[in-house]
Formats: structure tokens, sequence, C-alpha cells
């Protein structure tokens, strides 16, 4: 198993060692309440107090407000409440104080959604408009200069959590000043602390909310500053804690912790300086470029945090190069970690114009000022080992399943992997197709959609210089010793003999389910629908129960030594890193391989366990398993990830 490497700081930070002793010894030796007039109290008091001094003193706030929340939602969401309660205050008044509520477009959910939230809640009706960005990230000027004087408050993140991008703070502040009624002003710091300077009573920002866990303190603690006179509306009422500002009793253990990564900061000598982290993220740039040719860097470097990298692989999904990068023990992310459940492609980068291509391909990798020499030294060792199991992905199978938003084509291959034929190829895979089969110098015979084709082969043969479609009525294109005819709807491919292939040495129809006279053991490949296979005249397995979690897979394993453990991830995340489990290694069969191999295990069943990254594949594989009426076989749920 691979160390595992971490590089997405930007979603949170591992905890940093002085940290971790600091919130131990709150919890052992100073556990009172703060509220508290006897010792234990006073104990707790002068440790809140000496925190908030310091945190003072490092964000250059000596005025104003500066109070302990649970992180930066909480900040964002009293900065909202505090600016949208004012606003109503003067309109009571007869005060004019602008319609707008203006967002930049790249902010935080937790900005927008809180101002909908809000707007609704305390009735104001007024209207949210996101502040667009330039292909650089940073805020529109020109459009901000033109909505500023309609703007009742204005909300632009110091750093972009996806790119790094870092906003024009000046630019923005000359821009508000020359407002006849400046508009107030919230700015989300939470991506810059510890790693741009902060003088924040100097500047003109009324709110800016940070986050303990994104700088090595644990979650659930964060800071608000409030800039002196600007207004301010508790968001928790109740036993008057931090003057009133914010009630609950305090969270002592995440305030010790935060205040050590505060004195660090300070002191100085813990963390990386600017040049230092530039230096490291030009090495780690170099290798990524090295390491996949015609990598793309989605935001200009010299306008994003030092420790940011966020690029493209042209024709390489974000889900794939994850898979490679989890795989050889690198985490990184796709975009921001509240988002990486979902499959929608990033706001921030469709905000900046890039194209949906490279959207569709963009990684964020970040680390942290703590990072130094060595795990850079090794996280760039592993970038390139990953760049090199990327390229050296070639189809080995016979039959391999090419996957487009749930339909399916093939790509059948001769035994040698030096020719091939393309059926059903879906047109968004036609550029990885082509550039796979030169990278293994296959040669393409024919390219052809089956009558339920999506119209690919179009473009596969474009790209491929071969004649798309079927060779005509009655024709056959052998590969190698095989043979692939059409019948009707139906092209069946199989062992020929003396040139002709009968119907029960089929081994896969494509096109057409259900033909009769086609042997029993033959598999009918679909273009939609999962299964992607099933055998005509086979009663489907149910597929519960195929569960076997990390412990009691180990056990099967040691129970069945016929059993046989099965990698399903893909080639390039095999490469970057084999799967074993409990001592025993896997067979590598990647689920879009799965099809090919799946008539052997049916020829001559034995136990099969199915494992990848976390579980999804290798339940698709035990499923379709089952459905072809395989009885043993099973998968990790959890995957290598939970197994490791
Ligand atoms: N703002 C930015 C820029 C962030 O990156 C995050 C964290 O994901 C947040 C706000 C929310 O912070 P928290 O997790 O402390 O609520």
């Amino acid at each position: 198993m691979n160390s595992e490497l971490y590089l997405d700081a930007n979603a949170t930070s591992p905890v940093l060692p002085a940290a971790i002793e600091a919130a131990t010894t709150a919890m052992h030796t100073c556990f009172g309440n703060p509220s508290s007039s006897h010792a234990a109290g006073l104990r707790a008091k002068a440790l809140l107090d000496g925190t908030r001094a310091l945190a003072r003193r490092v964000l250059g706030a000596a005025t104003g407000r500066v109070m302990f929340t649970s992180g930066a939602t909480e900040g964002i969401q009293t900065a909202v409440l505090s600016a949208l309660c004012a606003v109503r205050e003067r309109r009571l008044h007869g005060e004019v104080c602008g319609d707008l509520l203006l967002y930049g477009a790249t902010e935080h959910k937790a900005v927008p959604e809180s101002l909908a939230h809000w707007n609704r809640l305390l009735g104001l009706n007024l209207e949210l408009r996101a502040l667009p960005v330039g292909a650089d990230g940073r805020h529109r000027l020109d459009v901000l200069r033109e909505l500023a004087p309609r703007a009742a408050f204005v909300c632009t993140m110091a750093a972009n959590n996806e790119t790094g991008v870092v906003s024009d703070l000046d630019g923005i502040a000359a821009v508000l000043k020359e407002s006849a009624s400046p508009a107030l002003w919230m700015v989300d710091c939470v991506q810059t602390l510890g790693k741009l300077p902060l003088q924040l009573d100097r500047s003109r920002i009324d709110y800016a909310p940070f986050s303990g866990h994104k700088l090595y303190a644990p979650k659930g603690i964060g800071l608000l500053y409030v800039r002196e006179g600007a207004p301010y509306t508790p968001l928790m009422c109740g036993g008057g804690q931090e003057a009133g500002q914010r009630s609950g009793t305090e969270n002592m253990s995440g305030i010790a912790a935060l205040g050590a990564v505060l004195a660090a900061l300070e002191a100085g000598g813990t963390f990386r300086t600017h040049g230092q982290l530039l230096a490291m993220r030009e090495r780690l740039a170099a290798a990524l470029l090295n390491a996949f040719p015609g990598l793309v860097f989605n935001a200009p470097l010299a306008q994003t945090l030092p420790t940011t990298l966020n690029f493209s692989v042209p024709g390489v999904s974000s889900k794939e190069l994850l898979d490679v990068f989890d795989a050889a023990g690198v985490r990184v992310s796709a975009g921001s970690a509240c988002s990486a459940s979902k499959a929608a492609p990033s706001y921030v980068l469709d905000a900046m114009g890039v194209p949906a291509a490279c959207s569709a391909s963009a990684v964020r990798l970040s680390f942290g000022p703590l990072a130094d020499e060595a795990f850079i030294e090794a996280a760039c060792e592993r970038i390139l080992r990953c760049g090199h199991a990327l390229l050296e992905a070639r189809p080995a199978a016979m039959l391999q399943q090419l996957e487009s938003f749930g339909a399916s084509g093939w790509l059948l291959f001769d035994e040698a992997g030096s020719a091939c034929i393309a059926i059903d190829p879906p047109a968004a895979l036609a550029p990885r197709i082509a550039a796979g089969l030169r990278a293994c110098c296959c040669r393409l015979l024919a390219c052809f959609d089956t009558s339920h084709g999506a119209g690919g082969a179009d473009a596969l043969g474009e790209l491929m210089n071969v004649t798309p479609g079927w060779p005509g009525e009655g024709a056959g294109i052998a590969l190698g010793q095989d043979l692939l005819v059409q019948r009707g709807d139906a092209f069946l491919f199989g062992r020929a003999r003396d040139g002709v292939l009968a119907l029960a040495d089929v081994r896969f129809v494509f096109g057409a389910s259900n033909l009769d006279g086609v042997a029993g053991s033959a598999l009918c490949c679909h273009r939609i629908g999962e299964p992607a296979v099933s055998r005509p005249g086979i009663d489907p397995l149910p597929d519960e129960g195929i569960d076997l979690d990390a412990v009691s897979a180990a056990a099967y394993l040691e129970s069945h030594p016929d059993a046989l453990l099965v990698d399903v991830r893909e080639l390039p995340e095999h490469t970057a890193g084999a799967a074993r489990l409990h001592g025993r290694a896997a067979l590598h069969v990647p689920l879009s391989e799965l099809a090919g191999r799946a008539a052997q295990w049916l020829d001559q069943p034995r136990p099969l366990v199915f494992v990848c990254r976390s579980g999804n594949r290798s339940a698709r594989a035990a499923r379709t398993l089952r459905r072809l009426g395989h009885a043993q076989c099973w998968h990790v749920a959890g995957g290598l990830a939970l197994a490791g």
C-alpha cells in the first residue's frame, strides 16, 4: 500500500501537533467554563482572552470585534445577518441604501446561500446579483463600478478555494470608495490565513470570516472580524458569552488549538514563507507538466495562492485522474470538497469561461504551508508515476466496454491487441479512443453504429481515417481467427471455422438480443442499461447479500483458497498502485473488460471477490456476474479505501 500524500489542503488540513497538544492540555487542565468566577473558570478565561489578543495581532485587528465561531459558515451567516438587518433598519428610517446584494460569481456556496436565506427570512426582497469574474478569475471591476451605487452589501472572497485566484481587494476597495453611499463589504478570508499577509483594521473591510480547519486547527473553530462601527446583530443569543456577541459556552479545546496555530504564525519558523511556497509549487507544476503532456493550468499562476494548482489534462476526465491519483496514494480533488460528491461541473471554472472539456477534466491540488522539501519531492515522484500509469494504459482485452453517460459502446480486439473494431462508440469518447489506439499502435479496422447506436462512429471514423459504417450486406470482418458477421439487426462475433461462424461458436452478440440458435454461453452486449451484458435464457440471480466488509472479505478469502480476488479498477489506477487484500494479490480485470472475462468465469465457476477503490465499481461487477447467473460472487464494500 502507498503511503498517503495529502494534497487537498484547501478542503481541510491535518492538525498541527502543537495544536493537538494545546487542545489536550485545555481539556485536561483548563476545562473550566470561562464564565465561572472560580479559579478553574479564570484559567479558562485567561486562555480565551490570550488567544483573542493573539488573533488580533495576527489579523492586524487592534480595533473592531474579533469573536470565536464554529467556523467560516457561521461567520458568513453572522456577517450576512448583521448587514441585512442594518439595511432593513436604514430602509425603515427612509434612508437610501441600494437594492442589490452583490456577491462574487466564484464565492463559496455559503455566501449566496446565506444571502438568499436571510433576504427571504427578513422579507427584504433585495435582488441577488453575481458579480462576474474575468478569464483570470478576478472580479470584473468595470461591472462592480457600474453596480456599486446600487449595492447594499458586497461579498467578495480574498482567495478562491478551487482555483486559488487571489482577489484584487485594493481595487475593489477603491471602487466601493468611489460610490456615494458605500455598501457594507464582507471578505471571506478563509483561504488566505497563513498564506497572505493581513492587516484588517487598515482595510475598509467590514466583515472577515476565518476557519481554523483550513490551517492546521481542528474543525469546528473559526473567527469573525467585524470592523469598528460596522453594524452587528448576533446570530445566537443566550448566556451572553463573547460579550453578548455570540452566546454558547466557548469551544475551549478548539480555541486553544487555534491559539497554537496563531502563535506559530506570529513566531514564524513553523510555516514556510511565501517565497518558499512559490518555489515548492513551481516544482509541483513542473512535475505535472512533465507527467501529463498537454496539461493546462486553469488559472494564471502569478495571481493565485502559492499553495494551489488547478489543472486539466485534455481528454482525461477528472474522475479518471482522481482515481489514478488516489490509487497512487495522492489525495487531490476535482473542486471544492463541498461539491465533490456532486457530479455537476465546477461553477467556479464556468464563471471564468473555462471550456467545458477542460472543466470536465479539472483537478485541484493544494498543499499547506507546513509542507517540506521531502514532501514535495515525494509528491513530484508520485505525480510522475501517475503520468506514466495513464500513458501506459493500453487495451489488452478482447472486448472493452466504452461507457459514457449511461450508454455503452464496445471495442473488439484481436488477440495480439494490434487491430480492433469499434461498435457504437460514444461520440464524446471518440478523441480518447483515437488517442488510446494510436498510443498502442492498434489499427482500427472498422467502426459502425448498430441500429440503436448513438452516431459516434462518424466522429471516430473521421479521427482515425476510417470510413464509418458496416461494410455491407453479407460482409464479415475478420479479426485474427475470429469473425464478426451481420444477421438481421444483430452482429455476431466468435471463432470462425473455415471462414464461417457457426451459431454454436458465437461469443458476443451486439445490437440485438434473444437470437435463436446462438450458443447458450454467448453474451449479449447492450448499448444502454445495467448490466451492459446479459445471457439470453438465463434467469438473473438476486444481487442481495453481495457485500462483504473488509473483515468478512479477509475471512472469506482465507477459508476459500480457490476464490479469486479481482481488482476492477482501470489500468492506470492499477499501474499507479496494485491492489492487495490481506496479503493476497488481486488479479486485475478492469470493469471495462469484465464482459470479455465473464464468459470464462461462467464456463468454469469459482468464487469471485471483486474489489475497487471505494466499492462502487466492485458492486457493479458482482451484480453483473450475479445477473449472468454466477452464484458465488461478492465484493468488498467500502473498497480499498476502507480495507487498506
Ligand atoms: N469559504 C471558503 C472559501 C471555504 O473554502 C470554506 C470551506 O470549505 C468555507 C467558506 C466554509 O468554511 P467552514 O467549513 O469553516 O464552514
